[in-house]
């Protein structure tokens, strides 16, 4: 299958002369139609509510468009905890699943009264010192061993270092409730970026199996059931998407076959995807700064891993679009490279593309969840900024690029780098906008 970018060479064209490359640039329609069809495949569940994973896109007006779907969110960290609660999340539409938790991102989570998923047994003193035990709690569960589909190996909890074990978790359901907790929940998240319709039904079942256990054995019936994230997306072209109406009906029938009988019904399901809600929708664009011709031809862009950094930690796959050349075939092979002093610094290797010059724009695909958010200063290169396509055809501003003096910011203490200093050898806009027209 064709990727086809969400944005055209003339709109980009349009764009840069307000937002100079690279930025971040999402597509508000794709993401409130993603949040619509996910309520509806697990619209036979009527607890059914999900819980936007906010480490994959941290940005406000994100949180804002998929808090108006009806969204809760699901933070790891007291920072993420501070931006769920001024986007307007109150309460239980937070879910609070870290792990390695400190002691104030417990107490902040308590103060704002978030659902706790605690990630080991140990916690569970830990944040009755700090803070009490709430009523509603949840524990996260790791069942060891490797997690399969169709006997194929998709992950392998056993080395992996989150959640409970079985015993620990029928243990800290009875601590937990000598300590006052009412209302309990099940968590477990097996395998990541999964491009399977199989893995929310097979991940359902254990908890559902396991569920019914912690009931006959401790007498306390789970009211809710996290299915976490994990759901995929097709990076590659030649992937075929998930089907979140299928892997919701494989979660119905799961719930049908093991929950109803054994009299837990009204189990409420909640998920935490951040990948698949907006990964598809948002995409990195970048200019070719330079064209190098060595042992291989390479392609320099004006962003580079400290931007999106998925491609040099994982290897992962991002697919990359020149725009303009939409049609053109892909006849030259090219490295894909930003300016990092690090090899690993290549969006794509060896990859096929149009023949591609100086001054091409591109978009590199897929990179809406875990993308902006894992960027990172190394080198000194500066965050991007990210864009919001509205659903009426407008762009807005929705994070502004980082400025050296953001850099500067955590070592102002010394005054070396005051406002006044500082700018004395930062170019001002005027010489900037030279340099830029000097092609
Ligand atoms: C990362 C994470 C998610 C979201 O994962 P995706 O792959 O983006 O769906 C959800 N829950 C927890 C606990 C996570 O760590």
């Amino acid at each position: 299958m064709e990727k086809k970018p969400f944005v055209t060479l003339k709109q980009v064209e349009e764009l840069v002369k307000t937002y100079p490359t690279p930025f971040y640039l999402y597509d508000e329609k794709g993401i409130r139609e993603t949040a619509r069809r996910v309520k509806e495949a697990f619209g036979w569940n009527p607890g059914y509510r999900e819980y936007f994973a906010v480490k994959a896109t941290p940005n406000p007006a994100i949180l804002q468009i998929l808090r108006e779907e009806g969204f809760g969110a699901d933070c790891s960290s007291y920072t993420e905890l501070l931006l769920a609660d001024a986007v307007g999340f109150k309460k239980e539409d937070i879910m609070f699943s870290s792990n390695v938790t400190p002691r104030e991102d417990f107490a902040l989570a308590r103060r704002l009264g978030a659902v706790i998923n605690l990630d080991d047994i140990s916690h569970i003193d830990f944040l009755n010192e700090i803070a009490g035990i709430p009523e509603t709690i949840c524990c996260r569960y790791n069942p060891g061993g490797s997690f399969t589909i169709h006997n194929e190996i998709m992950d392998t909890p056993g080395e992996a270092k989150y959640g409970f074990t079985r015993e620990q978790l029928t243990q800290g359901f009875r601590r937990l409730r000598e300590l006052g907790a009412k209302r309990f929940g099940l968590h477990a998240f097996l395998a990541s970026n999964t491009v399977e319709n199989g893995y929310y039904p097979k991940l359902a079942g254990i908890l559902f199996q396991t569920a019914v256990e912690l009931a006959q054995e401790t007498g306390i019936r789970p009211e809710f059931i996290n299915l976490s994230g994990g759901v995929g997306i097709p990076y590659r072209p030649d992937q075929q998407p998930n089907d979140i109406y299928r892997i919701g009906e494989g979660v119905h029938k799961a719930f049908e076959e093991i929950l109803v009988p054994a009299g837990l019904g009204d189990v409420a399901i909640y998920t935490e995807m951040g990948r698949f809600i907006t990964g598809p929708y948002g995409c990195l664009i970048s200019k070719v700064i330079h064209e190098k011709k060595t042992y291989r031809d390479y392609l320099g862009l004006d962003a580079c891993a400290a931007n999106l950094m998925r491609p040099a930690m994982y290897g992962a796959y991002h697919h990359i679009t020149v725009l303009g050349k939409e049609n053109a075939p892909c006849d030259h092979m090219y490295d894909v490279t930003g300016g990092l002093c690090e090899n690993n610094d290549k969006f794509a290797i060896n990859r096929m593309l149009p023949e591609t010059q100086v001054g091409d724009y591109v978009v590199i695909h897929d990179a809406g969840a875990h993308g902006f958010s894992m960027g990172y200063n190394y080198n000194g290169k500066l965050r991007s900024a990210e864009v919001l396509w509205r659903e009426d055809g407008s762009a807005q501003l929705i994070r502004r690029a980082e400025t050296p003096m953001d850099y500067f910011a955590t070592f102002d203490f010394t005054g070396l780098f005051s406002q006044e200093k500082g700018k004395r050898f930062i170019l001002s806009d005027q010489e900037l906008e030279a340099a830029a027209s000097k092609k």
